[in-house]
């Protein structure tokens, strides 16, 4: 695996103004600083403990994503240094963010997640739950939490045409949304399906394994 050259053959082929968010979950900090060395500054990891104990290890001016689904208990932990939560499924979890923010004097950039994958395991709203939520005066009231767009994750499938399906149904609700709330972010596409997610809008790209190879658990 030479992670310099992985970064630079996806990051050629990827539009300007889309962002690559090195997943280095389960990676040591050692293969995270040869991406570092190699020019990356954005990282996703989806446990909020390992991630604060990379933080802390490595240079400061890293964005550091929470792309994984976030308990409550533990948002105490990032809220100090997250630059986007990805996967926000829940309003009680938009309060919780909400009050560590304001704990911590800042604002935390957030995205809502949307059940799009045909698959029981998989987090996050629908879209009716969405509209209801950013209308709603209890949302209006959290003043510490920005929604910068959407994130969804695919089927894991071979189906291409259901995996498009997919990334097209959250592409058309993203575009319903973006002018109304002011949302720029959607984050769609996986080390398989990055290049299909990227042609129906996807603005980041969480990529994991065709970066530092693959995960052993
Ligand atoms: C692990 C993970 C990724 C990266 O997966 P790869 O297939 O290794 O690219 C992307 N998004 C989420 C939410 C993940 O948990």
């Amino acid at each position: 695996m030479n992670i310099k050259q992985n970064l630079e053959t996806i990051k050629a082929s990827l539009p300007g103004n889309v962002t690559l968010i090195a997943v280095s979950k389960t990676k040591p900090v050692i293969q995270i600083r040869e991406a570092y060395d190699a020019g990356q500054r954005d990282f996703g990891e989806n446990k909020a403990q390992e991630m604060t104990k990379k933080w802390e290890e490595m240079p400061k001016d890293i964005h550091w994503h929470m792309i994984g689904h976030l308990q409550r208990n533990k948002v105490k932990y990032i809220a100090p240094y997250v630059h986007l939560i990805h996967a926000v499924d829940s309003l009680k979890l938009l309060k919780e963010i909400n009050k560590q923010a304001q704990k911590n004097n800042r604002i935390i950039n957030c995205l809502l997640q949307v059940y799009i994958a045909k698959e029981e395991t998989k987090f996050g709203f629908d879209p009716e739950e969405i509209t209801q939520l950013l209308e709603s005066e209890e949302f209006k009231n959290l003043k510490h939490i920005r929604i910068k767009g959407l994130m969804g994750m695919a089927t894991f499938t071979e189906n291409k045409s259901q995996i498009e399906s997919e990334f097209h149904f959250i592409k058309s609700f993203f575009d319903q949304l973006k002018n109304k709330y002011g949302m720029t972010e959607l984050s769609t596409g996986m080390s398989g399906d990055y290049t299909l997610a990227l042609q129906y809008g996807s603005t980041m790209v969480r990529i994991g394994s065709a970066i530092f190879g693959e995960r052993n658990y």
